[in-house]
């Protein structure tokens, strides 16, 4: 059956049955109205919800803001300009790609006196196309980013090339993993999330260690 004419609910608990309960699933809800993630969050009570524009997340956020335990998830390349508004809005921003992007937030961060959780995102295989560090470049910045004190690091964000095989899904990923696990061990940082795994490769994802999973296409139907 098509996932378009599926529940919402049903469609959750399809996914669940493949992975373990304790990932956590964000519904990534770019061109979804704001009646239908109040819908997925009534009735498949679903409290995380990724948006990669703020200019698109902002009157949908309006609309639900009477729904006061929903989590937002910042999952799009961020623009020095928007990162105030980011900030305000958002309780996690996964993509963070550069360390000037990072120490702009951290600067807000502190001015305004907030905790916010980040994601350094990093390029599991070189991809000119894609957003952040590359994993030379990320070990390069480590010692800046260890200086940042209001900001939360939990962990790395990768989004992998179209095309890859399974077993070089599953590569790939497991390199992050392990990459995060290196730099845990050889910093002050502790990089205890992997927010890995969209439609295509949620299932390999979280084969190589996922924690967090973001999901648009499997549960709301083919976007245009
Ligand atoms: C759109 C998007 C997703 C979800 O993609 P699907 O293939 O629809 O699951 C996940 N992460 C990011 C960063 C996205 O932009």
């Amino acid at each position: 059956m098509a996932r378009s004419s599926m529940n919402i609910s049903d469609c959750i608990s399809k996914i669940y049955q493949e992975i373990p309960s304790n990932i956590r699933l964000i519904a990534v809800t770019k061109q979804v109205d704001a009646a239908r993630i109040r819908e997925t969050y009534r009735k498949a009570g679903l409290k995380d919800f990724g948006e990669n524009k703020l200019q698109e997340a902002l009157p949908k956020k309006e609309l639900l803001s009477d729904l006061d335990d929903l989590c937002w998830h910042f999952i799009g390349h961020l623009q020095a300009n928007k990162a105030k508004k980011v900030l305000e809005e958002f309780q996690w921003i996964h993509s963070v790609d550069n360390l000037s992007l990072l120490q702009r937030l951290e600067r807000l961060a502190h001015q305004m006196n907030i905790q916010r959780s980040i994601c350094l995102q990093v390029k599991a295989l070189p991809d000119p196309d894609k957003f952040g560090w590359t994993i030379e470049q990320l070990w390069q910045d480590i010692a800046e980013i260890e200086k940042c004190q209001t900001l939360q690091i939990k962990g790395l964000m990768t989004i992998l090339p179209l095309g890859l095989s399974k077993e070089e899904k599953i590569a790939a990923f497991s390199s992050i993993r392990n990459l995060a696990q290196t730099l845990s061990q050889s910093s002050s940082l502790s990089l205890d999330q992997l927010s890995m795994g969209m439609s295509g490769d949620y299932l390999e994802a979280v084969s190589s260690g996922a924690t967090m999973i973001r999901l648009g296409e499997a549960l709301f139907g083919n976007r245009n």
